[in-house]
C-alpha cells in the first residue's frame, strides 16, 4: 500500500495527527493508496516554511530560477511513463490521454513559465519629458493553490510553474481524490534543486487543510480550480482577509455546429470534446447544438461512433473512455441519465454503468451517453455532469443558438464549427464566455488568457495574466 507524506521545507514528513484518507483505483474500485488528512497544523507548519523560504527565492536572479524550472521538467519528460501510469491508476483516465494531455502539458507548464520568466518586460513612459516613469514589479508572497481531480498534476503545475517563476512560494492543496502524482513532483523539484520550502505539499480535505490554507493570515493569494460550490466558499472565506483570488470553475460549454461546417471535422473533434477524459474536463463541449437542417445527418454520425467508442481498462492504449473518479461520482452521473429520462429525453445511446470482467468488475466505468429530445432549459441540459453524457438539441438561426448558448449560469467556453468567416468572429463575439474554439477543441496557448465568466470563475491566468496575478506592480516617478 502506498502510504503518502506531506512535503514541508523540503522534506517528507508525516501529519502531526496521523489519520489518513482511503484513496480509490477508479478502474477497480480498491483501496490502493492512503493520503494523510492534514488538518490546521501542518499548514500553519507549511505556510512558515514558506514564508522562510520566499525571502530569498523572491530575489533570486531570474535566470537561476528558470534553470531550476527547466531542469524540473526535463526530470518529468524522463519520469513521463511513471508519471503517466501513476495519474492512470489514481484517476482512471487512459494512459492515451494521460501521456499525451497531463504529463506532456505539466512539462510544458514548466518550459513555457521559465521561458517566459527569461523573456519578462516592463512598461516604462517619460512624462512631459520631466519624469521617468517605470514600473517595479515584485513577488506577491506566499500562495495557496487548489487544484481538483480532472487533471490533477497538469492543473496543479499550471499553477505552480507560474508562481515559482514570479518568485513567490506555496503551499498546495491537491484534491484528496488524486494526491499521487503531486507527492511524485515533490522528488523532482528536490532532484532540480528547488530550495526547501519554495514547494510545499499538504495533502487532505477541502473543508480541513484547504479551508485553513485560504483562511491563513500569512498567505497572501489564492488560486482555486474546482468547483462552483466550493469556489464560492473559497471566495467569502479569502474576502475576509482581502486575499488576491484567482478562481477557475465549472462549465456547461456550447458546441455549436452550423450547416456549413466542414461536417467530418466537427463530428470527430465533437466526440473527442464530449467524451475524452470521460468526459470530466470543465472544458467538454456537454451541450451539443445543431443547425435542423443537418440534425439528422449528425446523429446517423455521432450516435454510431459514441456507441462505438472502447470502454475499459485505462491502461490499454487502445481504449478511449476510462473510469470515473469515484463510486459517488459515478452514481452523480447515471443520476443525471435517469433524471434525462423523467424530463423527456431519449437515450441514444449507451445510458448505464459499464459493466467489465475480472479485476476491472468494481470499476466506475459508464458507458459514452447521448441523448436527445430534452429542452434546452431542461436541469440535465444546464447542470454540469462531468460525465461521458451530453444533450443534443436543434436550432434554425445563428441568433437562437447564441441566445440558447448563452442561456446557462456558466460561462468558460464554447465551440463554434463553421466555414464562413464572418459568421466565426460574429459568434465568437457574442457567446459570453472565458474562451471560444472555432473549427477545434482544447487548442491551448499559454500566452493567452484563461477563465471564466459568470459561474465559471473570476480572473484570469496564462501568460502575462498569470504573471499579475503572482506579482504586484508597483510605479515608481522620478522627477530631476
Ligand atoms: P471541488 O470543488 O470539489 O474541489 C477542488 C479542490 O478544492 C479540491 O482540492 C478540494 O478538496 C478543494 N476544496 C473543496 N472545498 C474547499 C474549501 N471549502 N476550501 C478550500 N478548498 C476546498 O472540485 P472537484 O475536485 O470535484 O473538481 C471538479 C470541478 O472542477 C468541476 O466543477 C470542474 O468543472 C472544475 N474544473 C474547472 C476547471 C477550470 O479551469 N475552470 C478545470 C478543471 C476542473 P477535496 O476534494 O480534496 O476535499
Amino acid at each position: 500500500m502506498l502510504v503518502l507524506q506531506n512535503f514541508i521545507g523540503g522534506e517528507f514528513l508525516d501529519a502531526k495527527v496521523a489519520n489518513f484518507i482511503d484513496s480509490y483505483n477508479p478502474s477497480t474500485g480498491k483501496v490502493y493508496a492512503k493520503i494523510p488528512d492534514s488538518t490546521e497544523d501542518d499548514i500553519n507548519f507549511a505556510v512558515e516554511a514558506a514564508h522562510k523560504a520566499f525571502t530569498k527565492w523572491s530575489k533570486t536572479h531570474r535566470s537561476v530560477r528558470a534553470n531550476i524550472m527547466y531542469r524540473i521538467a526535463d526530470i518529468l519528460e524522463s519520469r513521463q511513463k511513471e508519471f503517466a501510469e501513476a495519474e492512470v491508476r489514481d484517476q482512471g483516465k487512459t494512459i492515451t490521454f494521460a501521456t499525451n494531455i497531463d504529463i506532456n502539458r505539466s512539462i510544458y507548464n514548466f518550459r513555457y513559465f521559465a521561458g517566459y520568466l527569461l523573456h519578462m518586460e516592463e512598461k516604462a513612459s517619460i512624462l512631459d519629458g520631466r519624469a521617468f516613469n517605470y514600473v517595479k514589479r515584485t513577488p506577491s508572497g506566499v500562495a495557496g493553490l487548489i487544484s481538483p481531480w480532472n487533471l490533477p498534476l497538469y492543473l496543479l503545475t499550471w499553477k505552480i510553474a507560474p508562481c515559482i517563476a514570479a518568485g513567490c512560494a506555496c503551499v498546495c492543496k491537491p484534491s484528496e481524490f488524486t494526491s499521487v502524482t503531486a507527492f511524485m513532483l515533490c522528488s523532482v523539484l528536490k532532484e532540480a534543486g528547488l530550495p526547501d520550502g519554495v514547494v510545499n505539499m499538504v495533502f487532505g480535505t477541502g473543508p480541513n487543510a484547504g479551508q485553513a490554507l485560504v483562511a491563513h493570515p500569512k498567505v497572501r493569494l489564492i488560486s482555486f480550480t474546482g468547483g462552483t460550490v466550493s469556489g464560492l466558499k473559497v471566495n467569502t472565506t479569502a474576502s475576509m482577509h482581502l486575499k488576491k483570488v484567482s478562481l477557475e470553475l465549472g462549465g456547461k460549454n456550447a458546441n455549436i455546429i452550423f450547416e456549413d461546417c466542414d461536417f467530418e471535422n466537427a463530428v470527430t473533434t465533437s466526440i473527442k470534446s464530449s467524451f475524452s477524459n470521460q468526459g470530466e474536463i470543465c472544458l467538454c463541449g456537454s451541450r451539443i447544438f445543431v443547425q435542423s437542417s443537418i440534425y439528422q445527418k449528425f446523429l446517423d454520425a455521432f450516435v454510431p461512433k459514441a456507441r462505438d467508442m472502447i470502454v475499459g481498462d485505462p491502461t490499454d492504449p487502445q481504449t478511449e473512455v476510462g473510469a470515473l473518479i469515484s463510486k459517488s461520482h459515478m452514481e452523480k452521473v447515471l443520476g443525471y441519465i435517469e433524471l434525462a429520462k423523467q424530463e423527456g429525453g431519449v437515450i441514444e445511446c449507451g445510458g448505464g454503468r459499464k459493466e467489465l470482467k475480472g479485476e476491472l468488475c468494481d470499476g466506475y466505468f459508464v458507458e459514452p451517453t447521448v441523448i436527445t429530445n430534452l429542452k434546452p432549459s431542461c436541469r440535465v441540459a444546464q447542470e454540469e455532469i462531468f460525465g461521458p453524457v451530453v444533450t443534443i438539441h436543434p436550432f434554425e438561426t445563428e441568433e437562437e443558438v447564441i441566445n440558447l448558448a448563452n442561456d446557462s449560469p456558466y460561462g468558460l467556453s464554447c465551440s463554434v464549427w463553421s466555414q464562413n468567416g464572418s459568421r466565426m468572429r460574429r459568434v465568437a463575439e457574442a457567446i459570453d464566455v472565458g474562451t471560444v474554439w472555432v473549427n477545434c477543441w482544447l487548442w491551448r496557448d499559454l500566452s493567452m488568457p484563461f477563465g471564466g465568466t459568470k459561474k465559471s470563475g473570476v480572473g484570469r491566468e496564462g501568460g502575462e495574466y498569470s504573471m499579475e496575478f503572482y506579482t504586484e506592480q508597483k510605479t515608481v516617478c522620478l522627477a530631476d
